[in-house]
């Protein structure tokens, strides 16, 4: 019998795991035997490879095949999918997108996982960050679909990271703060803890502040560094970028361990030099960024109408909470060290594990399907962003009207917003979905448009009222009733 696992589909890193039979979750290993996979992929020989084999395929090829498979190899991926496309996404001469690297992500992740479990995996709950609007998350469910995976429900990291935080705790009622900073993103989230669940409040995301963004910027420095030193221009080159990069990532996880580490950066076609770097220098060269998390955090809190002193917990996730500095800012700011879990690397595919197994064995289908016991399962997740349509006013002014504003809770109906059906059933216009940030929507955040078949017969100018709700995983439902009938919209995604 198969069971249902968790998967974390990180920026950098991803994680699969599962509750075992003492009802503890536990990370699965890959196949390399590791328990976090690098969301790398590689298009090599008509299929992709994924994870550590592809960063292999890049450091062992030489020369020009290295330069080559290295500009070859998709990162980030996460960061792109769902948005509208920048440009092809190649592989090594292989046009792919956003979705179809991720699927391969997440059947390596499956794949990997069954071999290690005995026995084929074929559903998942998934987790993704809490400001990934309605296309981010559709998308990262077409992703686990192609590879062959039934989503059971896509969940918050956060909220995933907070049940990590309190499986098994009785005494855990609550505020709490999840701060969770990883290698490409950063979100705040204020949770209610309940005795078996968790309540979202607020949450507030920086889609681009993450781990990437410390190691750039410490590369930024040492590139400085080598040029004074060297009194030489630090070469221009695909191979010298890379090992520029790769030498400010050792340093910055040497540099939350140790007080300074020592640099080697022997680029080609450049001189050899050793560099000592200091946390001192390297917390003075991310001082914005602090400042950035710590705006982001206030927001949060505001947007849950707390302060700092209501907050009872601050728990940790991400490996770029590992940073002192980062975790220095939060104990000033709240004046409590925040909570780190034994592993910050698998606190969220664990709690999407224990989310995973609230599902089970459906007897009532043919087909195994999974059903849910607990009917919200454990964590109470919310709206994160404002959502809302345009639509024209009595006065013929076009004005966008909010119909989802962040906390209110998914799965339940907003209230209904009278609309006037202009044009007949062949013609009805489609009305524009919008989301937004804080409380106002943006004409940048289009999700799509609702169309509808009207019955036959409806006037033009029949009044429809429109409701709208985020389901279980945050992907945004409408419904439209005129005269009394309820006809379930379609959202066409932008
Ligand atoms: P994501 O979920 O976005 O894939 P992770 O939570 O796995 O990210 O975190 C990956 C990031 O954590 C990387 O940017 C990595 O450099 C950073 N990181 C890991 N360990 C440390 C450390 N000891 N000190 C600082 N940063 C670290
Ligand atoms: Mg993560």
């Amino acid at each position: 019998m198969g069971r249902a696992i968790g998967i974390d589909l990180g920026t950098t890193f991803s994680a699969a795991a599962i509750v075992d039979e003492q009802q503890r979750a536990r990370a699965i290993p890959n196949a390399e035997g590791m328990l976090t996979t690098p969301s790398v992929a590689l298009w090599y020989e008509g299929a992709f490879v994924v994870g550590q084999p592809a960063l292999e395929l890049v450091q062992r090829a030489e020369g020009a095949e290295h330069d080559r498979l290295g500009a070859s190899l998709i990162r980030g991926v996460k960061r792109m999918i769902g948005k509208p496309p920048q440009g092809g996404l190649f592989s090594n001469g292989h046009r792919t997108d956003p979705v179809e690297v991720s699927a391969a992500i997440l059947a390596k992740l499956a794949r990997d996982a069954s071999t290690h479990l005995g026995f084929p995996v074929r559903a998942a709950v998934i987790t993704v960050p809490a400001h990934f609007v309605d296309q981010e998350r559709s998308a990262t469910k077409a992703a686990a679909e192609r590879a062959g995976l039934r989503v059971l429900q896509i969940i918050n990291e956060p909220s995933a990271a907070a049940l990590t935080y309190t499986h098994g705790q009785t005494a855990q009622a609550g505020t709490a703060l999840v701060f969770d900073l990883g290698g490409g993103t950063f979100d705040a989230t204020v949770l209610q803890l309940g005795e078996h669940e968790a309540r979202v409040l607020a949450t507030k995301g920086i889609e681009e502040l993450g781990g990437i963004n410390f190691t750039n910027s410490l590369a930024s420095a040492l590139r400085k560094r080598y040029e004074q030193e060297t009194q030489s221009t630090y070469p221009n080159t695909t191979t010298a970028s890379t090992l520029l990069v790769t030498a400010a990532e050792r340093a910055k996880c040497e540099l939350s361990e140790a007080q300074s580490t020592r640099v080697q950066l022997a680029p080609p076609q450049g001189k050899a030099v050793e560099i000592t770097l200091t946390r001192q220098q390297f917390e003075s060269q991310i001082d914005l960024l602090l400042f950035q998390l710590q705006i982001a955090v206030e927001q949060a809190l505001e947007r849950a109408k707390k302060s700092a002193g209501d907050i009872q917990r601050v728990l940790l996730c991400g490996g770029s909470s590992r940073i002192p500095a980062v975790q220095q800012m939060l104990t000033t700011f709240f004046g409590r060290k925040p909570e780190a879990t034994l592993d910050l690397d698998l606190s969220v595919a664990l709690g999407a594990a224990y989310q995973a197994a609230t599902y089970r064995e459906d007897p009532t289908t043919h087909t195994p399907g999974l059903q849910m016991i607990a009917e919200e399962g454990l964590v109470i997740d919310c709206v994160s962003y404002p959502v809302g349509i345009a639509v024209e006013n009595t006065r013929g002014e076009d004005v966008k009207l909010i119909m989802l504003q962040p906390g209110d809770v998914l799965n339940t109906w907003s209230k209904p917003y009278p609309v006037l059906i202009r044009g007949t059933a062949a013609t009805f216009p489609p009305i524009d979905v919008y989301s937004g940030e804080g409380t106002q929507l943006s004409a940048r955040d289009y999700l799509g448009s609702i169309t509808l078949a009207l019955p036959p017969g409806t006037p033009s100018g029949a009044r429809a009222s429109v409701m709208m709700r985020q389901d279980q995983s945050g992907l945004v439902q409408v419904q439209i009733t005129i005269a009394g009938r309820d006809l379930p919209g379609t959202l066409r995604r932008a």
